[in-house]
């Protein structure tokens, strides 16, 4: 199903067949808490190339997001490490048109996870851990201050 709504890799301008892709949480899974993380919900699911799922975990200042319209479209969002907003509506929505409709069954992430299994902290907030915690605050303000729709 994520595959027929995003038939390539997400990231803007790469073209990367979506079945040669892996499915990324945009917001992070959260292994230890599945709850409290990223949920595996099509909202917060696409699919990105190897490159570009390693760019995202490990390259620093990139930032993605998945947003759900007042429509029921999905639309990508990156921001560059130098605040380049990129967004791109996924391709496939009139295949399923009401499917941003259907409510979730989660609530919002309150606590993102580490994007590895074996990643767990040794403190209390791993690097990781606090770099995705300051993504989902810049999530979270990109989505008050700069309303899409
Ligand atoms: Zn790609
Ligand atoms: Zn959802």
């Amino acid at each position: 199903m994520i595959r027929g709504l995003f038939p390539t890799c997400t990231w803007p301008g790469c073209d990367r067949p979506a079945h040669r892709c892996q499915l990324d949480h945009v917001t992070e899974f959260n292994h230890r808490n599945p709850e409290a993380g990223g949920p595996t919900c099509y909202c917060n699911l696409n699919p990105k190339c190897l490159f570009h799922h390693q760019l995202k975990t490990f390259g620093d200042g990139w930032l993605d997001d998945q947003i759900v319209d007042a429509h029921g479209a999905l639309w990508t969002e990156v921001t560059t490490p130098h605040g380049i907003t990129v967004r791109t509506r996924a391709l496939n929505t009139w295949l399923l048109p009401n499917l941003g409709l259907i409510p979730c069954g989660h609530g919002p992430p309150t606590a993102p996870g580490t994007t590895e299994p074996g990643d767990e902290p040794t403190r209390t907030l791993t690097r990781t851990e606090a770099k995705h915690a300051y993504r989902q605050r810049l999530r979270a303000r990109n989505r008050t201050e700069d309303p899409p729709f």
